[in-house]
């Protein structure tokens, strides 16, 4: 179990000013600012509540206490997973750290000070209109996060949507040489809507390989796009892997990694290519570096 109650720490034994004693005496007549590890306020205690880290620091006061946790409505809520309002028709968005606006009239001691919520926006950093604080992305366990990066706009990190039915999609794997190839079919079956090839050792697990063909076996039903998306080279904060893209042929060359030798995902679309089908392989790039 990860820590949950989040007490605040003692005071140094002797404080900075070397004066414990008066330090100790005056801290008696504050209030106690515990902390609920289940209420994280910025990324790096997201991670932490994620991966039952938690020390105290990050997160929101604890309004319970010690006693009360097993039965406390935020306890309640973790535990639903429930899934955050997500924008519709993409399984990637790209997540900013925004700040709350100041309080009105509020000139010292502003509560909103120093505090964030996550704009979620396309991966092409369109807006989507849709914000989410840290607790609810901590909460929904269908999102995965990449590490924050920053950029010219602040700090930002990749927030992926993995599809819980992934595995009714058909996938057919053979091995030809040194190639590995992958058959993706729609949801329905029918003929393969693009087929994965994989130079040298694939570098996903076989669960990486179900939601890549679950989001192209979706895309598939989209309309075909008539504007070839624009693939950047490379996305900000994913260093390893290099989109390619002509014709029928998108190319994703992943550098060498730890546990992960360099490879080439190559994708052949039987179909006409979708802006929908393009976000599926970023989605996936981003997938490959998910904490
Ligand atoms: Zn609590
Ligand atoms: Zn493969």
């Amino acid at each position: 179990m990860s820590p949950l109650f989040l007490p605040q720490p003692d005071p140094y034994p002797s404080g900075p000013d070397g004066q414990g004693w008066s330090r100790l005496s005056l801290n008696a007549h504050m209030d106690v600012r515990n902390q609920c590890g289940l209420l994280p306020i910025r990324f790096a205690s997201l991670f932490e509540s994620r991966t039952g880290r938690q020390r105290w620091g990050g997160y929101e006061r604890c309004r319970m206490g010690r006693a009360s946790c097993s039965t406390c409505p935020v306890q309640e809520a973790a535990r639903r997973h429930e899934p955050i309002e997500w924008p519709a028709g993409s399984p990637l968005c790209l997540g900013r750290v925004r700040p709350w606006p100041l309080t009105p009239g509020a000139l010292l001691a502003d509560p909103a000070q120093g505090r964030s919520y996550v704009e979620l926006l396309t991966w092409q950093n369109m807006s989507t209109g849709v914000s989410v604080n840290w607790p609810d992305l901590r909460d929904d366990f269908r999102v995965q996060f990449s590490w924050t990066f920053v950029d010219a706009e602040g700090e930002a990190f990749w927030v992926v949507r993995s599809d819980p039915d992934a595995q009714d999609v058909p996938v057919h794997t053979s091995r030809l040489g040194g190639v590995t190839e992958h058959a993706v079919h729609g949801r329905a079956g029918g003929p393969p809507v693009a087929t994965l090839r994989c130079h040298g050792v694939c570098a996903h697990d076989d669960w990486r390989l179900r939601y890549l063909a679950a989001d192209i076996a979706d895309a598939a039903g989209n309309a075909p796009s008539v504007e070839t998306a624009e693939l950047p080279e490379r996305l900000p904060g994913i260093r390893h892997t290099e989109f390619s893209h002509e014709g029928q042929r998108t190319v994703l060359r992943h550098e060498d990694r730890r546990y992960h030798p360099a490879s080439t995902l190559e994708v052949t679309w039987h179909q006409p290519v979708t802006r929908a089908g393009l976000t599926a392989l970023v989605a996936h790039a981003v997938r490959l570096v998910i904490w």
